[in-house]
């Protein structure tokens, strides 16, 4: 059985104080979610200056089991004379266990397929589990090429990796993200059933890998979504920054899983 996961995505926000404020109110809203119907694990994906003090709260047992800690992205390199990098050792020294690679907002600014690659097996050498972002801009959807772009952002990632490492998906079409405008339910499903062809031809078990749909979630639109089987969850960005409507996308998760209520 596949787990489900909402992963709230910050981006550069908030300030500190807001930040701290939010970490807070969205444990606090945890709490008090009826546990019957299976909560969702959550991640918290905050800018890297967080990780410190939250981490903190992680080393000090102070946030529940099925909350982590997680990085927006990470660096290749190791120990040693790299001013301004960040590697995968030092995130999990401080508490994180999983990273977002390859996301849209990242590829924009130059990543390559072949750096993605890299970026995965970085993170999953330093324990850390990878969500590698995949999806195609609205002129790569306008030509057909959809499954294509996606195959072959995910091939480039599974020719270079182990097929038991562990490896999480996010479906995020580009044109979706940040924009307000959200992929339909049967749009979603069709690519993450081509998404787990693929994983089957690159030699992992596509039954059993989460795969979450991103692309301007928001509680209005989240029941619906997430009420596939097909969808594991969700990677939300800028609805992640208020804790009423991460919580409520928590919720919708919670209340259409499989078993749920
Ligand atoms: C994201 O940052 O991964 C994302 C999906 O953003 P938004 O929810 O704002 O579209």
């Amino acid at each position: 059985m596949r787990p489900t996961i909402v992963a709230g995505n910050w981006k550069l926000n908030p300030p500190r104080e807001k930040g701290m404020e939010l970490f807070d109110q969205v444990l606090g809203g945890l709490a008090s979610l009826d546990p019957v119907g299976g909560v969702p694990d959550v991640w918290i994906v905050p800018p890297a200056p967080f990780l410190g003090v939250l981490g903190e709260r992680f080393r000090l047992g102070r946030v529940p089991a099925r909350v982590g800690l997680a990085c927006q992205d990470l660096s290749v390199a190791g120990w040693g004379a790299h001013t301004g990098e960040i590697g995968g050792e030092l995130l999990f020294d401080f508490g994180c266990r999983m990273t977002l690679v390859g996301h849209s907002e990242r590829r924009q600014g130059g990543e390559t397929d072949a750096e993605t690659a890299e970026k995965c097996s970085a993170a999953t050498a330093a324990g850390l589990i990878p969500l590698l972002c995949v999806g195609e801009t609205e002129a790569q959807r306008n030509a057909g090429d959809t499954v294509a772009v996606v195959d072959r952002q995910l091939t480039a990632v599974l020719d270079g990796a182990r097929s038991d490492s562990p490896l999480w998906i996010a479906y995020e079409p580009v044109w979706a993200i940040g924009t307000g405008r959200t992929a339909t339910p049967d749009q979603v499903v069709e690519v993450h059933r081509a998404i787990r062809e693929s994983l089957v031809r690159g030699g992992r078990d596509g039954a059993n890998t989460p795969i979450l749909y991103g692309g301007s979630v928001k509680p209005e639109n989240a029941a619906s979504l997430l009420s596939e089987e097909e969808i594991d969850g969700a990677l939300v960005g800028g609805a992640s920054l208020s804790a009423e409507s991460f919580l409520a996308i928590i919720e919708a998760k919670k209340t259409t899983a499989v078993g749920g209520e």
